[in-house]
This record gives structure tokens, C-alpha cells and sequence, in this order.
């Protein structure tokens, strides 16, 4: 199995981050005669790296700038031929510098947290364009490197382990195994965290109601035996034939439980936008909530009294919309968030946490940003092709 890494200094919390990927993007770029790749400076148009046998170039990247994650998938597919090739992409969230954009390649695999995208959007570097050839693994022990590997196979395969094949709760339900299991134990994050449990609810949500409802299929990465990702059909309402990999649980409780929310369409086809806009859905899931619980308590101008919850929050099709607004317009957010928010934690202390009056205040302002936003029908530019 083969994931690769992005380190970098992040843009949402301003300290070094380390974003995994799976796939098969990282054993490909060995494949392309590289270990890893260092990126130094920035272009002041936008750019895509080409990288083949040994070889990297800079070329242009004017013709996806702007599109979303699997249009600009499907361009390079079309011009350099799916065998072999790998495309990580930035969406509009990356390109706006929204501190929660993501890298997210052809299997819709990501560099998911730490804000990444926004470093790729600094750049103007819109994709890393990957095709194999067969260079091999440089010199190493082969007997060496066959003992270790073998030692870890056989790890993962152990039947009492939650990774082994078929058999295993990661590798029968995936990640979201741990939706029943954090509920039961009272450790699910609901309304913002405001509380532990879903009760019943969170049954909606878990790995085993995707497995028995709308699981199609089990992808891997590279050379993995465990295939914890699980792809999904829906089956019915507005989103009915639109297919995606995978519903992960921190995106499930993220946007689900955390949200109030215990339609598990929703929560994928929320997902499948994030994927597709470049955009964190945990780190979304958390924003909405926070918002939803801001809204509630007093602190938005959002249309109703205290305490009701916001006409936003009665059909989901808003927070879809907020979803995109939040990419389209980070820039703007990001001048209107509470600027403790802006602190780097290791320099918070109790009495540095905003008030609830600066809360609310910071609300309004986060409110009437994005409010215009959400209410029209905000699309990113051109509009995915996928099933919408
Ligand atoms: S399939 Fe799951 S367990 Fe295997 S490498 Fe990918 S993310 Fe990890």
C-alpha cells in the first residue's frame, strides 16, 4: 500500500501540517521516477505540473482554472488518456484561498485537512498531472524489504485485527464502523458538540446502514488488501444515481450528526460537492454547526426570533449552497471571521476566547457575508457534469 503526504504550513490553524492521500497517486509517482516532489515560490499565472519519466514541467494551466475538481479530472483524462495517469487538482475553494480547500485526486482521495488547497491556490499551481512509466524502487535489500512487508501483511490479515479482509469491522464498513460505536459509548459529536449521543438516529448514518442500503462497491488503494473504501449509489430523492466514494465517518458525524442531520443522502451527495469544490467536509460540517448553534442561541440576524432554528436549516439544499458560497467566498469570510479565530492556538488562553458578544457580533458579520451567498443559486463555474 502506498499513500503519499503534503507538508506544508497551514493556513487554518498557521502551524505545519501533514495531509495524507490515498489511491494510487503516490506508487505512480515513484513510477514517474520520483520520491517526492519540493515546491518553492509561486507562478503569477495558472500553472499544472507535468510529471513523466524522470522528468517535471510547468505548463499552463489557464483552461481549468476555475472548474471544479472532477471537470478538471476529465480534461487531463482527455488529454493525456486515463492508463496510468493520476490528476490532483485544487477546486474553486483552493483557487479563492479558502483555509479548509483540499487536494483531491482522480478517486476522489485527498489531502483533506490543514487547509493545503489554499497553498496550491497561493501558487496558482491547479494540478499535479502524474503519468507512470516503470521505473522501479531504487536499490534496496529486496530480502530486507520482503521481510517487513510480509510482517505488516500479515498484521493486517491477522483475523482479530479490525483490518483484516472481509472480515474486519474497517474493512466490512469502513471507516463509518465507528458511528455505532462512538454513539454507544456517548462520544459522537451532535449540534455542535453540544451533546454526545444521536440516540437512534445515529443508525442512519453508520457503516452498517450504508453497507445494507447503498454500498456498490469496495475501491482500494494501491496494493491494499483491507479496501476500507466503501462507494455509494443513491437510490432515491433529488440526488437518485449520483455515485461517490466514500462516506468516511469524521465527514458522516461532521455534517450529520453535528448538524443535526440524520439523512445520509445528504450527507454524501455534501461530500461529493466538497470533493468536487476542493473543500474539507469535515472542517465544513463544523463551520455549518457552528453556525446552526450561533443562529440558534441569538447571535445571527438570519430571518426568525432567537432560539428558532434558521429557515436555512429546514432543506438542505441551503446548506449545499452554503457549501459552494463558502468556497466562492472565502476571501470575503475570512475578513469577517472572529479574529480570535486568527490566533494561533498555542497562543490561546481562557481569557483570549471571544465573548458571547463578540461571538454574536462575529456571527452577524459571518451572517450578512454570506448570506446573499446562500440565498441566490450560487454555481461554480463551469457546473460539474456529474448527476447534481
Ligand atoms: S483502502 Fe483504506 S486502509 Fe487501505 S490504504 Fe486506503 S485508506 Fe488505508
Amino acid at each position: 500500500m502506498v499513500r503519499w503526504a503534503c507538508i506544508t504550513k497551514s493556513p487554518l490553524t498557521g502551524t505545519v501540517t501533514d495531509s495524507h492521500q490515498g489511491g494510487r497517486t503516490g506508487a505512480r509517482l515513484r513510477w514517474a521516477g520520483f520520491d517526492g516532489i519540493v515546491l518553492r515560490g509561486r507562478s503569477e499565472t495558472p500553472v499544472y505540473l507535468f510529471i513523466e519519466d524522470g522528468r517535471i514541467e510547468i505548463r499552463d494551466a489557464s483552461d481549468v482554472w476555475g472548474m471544479g475538481i472532477h471537470d478538471t479530472v476529465a480534461f487531463f483524462q482527455a488529454r493525456y488518456g486515463k492508463k496510468n495517469l493520476s490528476v490532483n487538482a485544487i477546486g474553486p475553494a483552493g483557487e479563492t484561498l479558502c483555509r479548509y480547500a483540499t487536494w483531491v485526486n482522480e478517486d476522489d482521495r485527498a489531502f483533506g485537512r490543514g487547509g493545503t488547497g489554499a497553498v496550491g491556490g497561493a501558487k496558482k499551481l491547479k494540478a499535479i498531472v502524474i503519468r507512470a512509466g516503470i521505473q522501479k524502487s531504487r536499490d534496496v535489500d529486496r530480502d530486507a524489504w520482503k521481510r517487513v512487508r510480509r510482517e505488516a501483511l500479515d498484521t493486517i490479515r491477522d483475523e482479530k485485527h479490525i483490518t483484516s479482509p472481509r472480515k474486519g469491522g474497517l474493512s466490512v464498513y469502513g471507516t463509518n464502523v465507528l458511528m455505532n460505536a462512538t454513539n454507544s459509548i456517548g462520544a459522537l459529536g451532535v449540534r455542535n458538540s453540544q451533546f454526545t449521543s444521536f440516540g437512534d438516529r445515529a443508525e442512519a448514518l453508520s457503516g452498517v446502514y450504508v453497507k445494507d442500503n447503498i454500498l456498490v462497491g469496495d475501491p482500494t488503494c494501491h496494493a491494499c488488501p483491507v479496501a476500507c473504501k466503501k462507494e455509494v449509489e443513491i437510490k432515491s430523492g433529488p440526488w437518485a444515481g449520483l455515485r461517490m466514494e466514500s462516506v468516511e465517518y469524521e465527514p458522516a458525524w461532521s455534517l450529520g450528526s453535528n448538524c443535526d442531520n440524520d439523512d445520509i443522502n445528504s450527507v454524501a451527495k455534501m461530500i461529493d460537492q466538497c470533493n468536487d469544490l476542493g473543500m474539507d467536509p469535515i472542517e465544513l460540517g463544523n463551520a455549518l454547526s457552528m453556525y446552526m448553534e450561533a443562529t440558534e442561541k441569538g447571535g445571527s440576524t438570519e430571518r426568525g426570533s432567537p432560539g428558532v432554528i434558521p429557515r436555512a436549516w429546514s432543506r438542505w439544499s441551503r446548506p449545499l449552497r452554503a457549501a459552494k458560497a463558502s468556497a466562492i467566498c472565502s476571501r470575503k469570510d475570512r475578513r469577517s471571521r472572529p479574529s480570535a479565530l486568527d490566533t494561533p492556538k498555542s497562543r490561546w488562553r481562557a481569557r483570549d476566547r471571544p465573548s458571547p458578544l463578540t461571538t454574536r457580533a462575529a456571527s452577524r458579520e459571518w451572517d450578512s457575508a454570506m448570506r446573499p451567498a446562500i440565498e441566490a443559486d450560487v454555481t461554480c463555474a463551469p457546473t460539474s457534469r456529474r448527476p447534481s
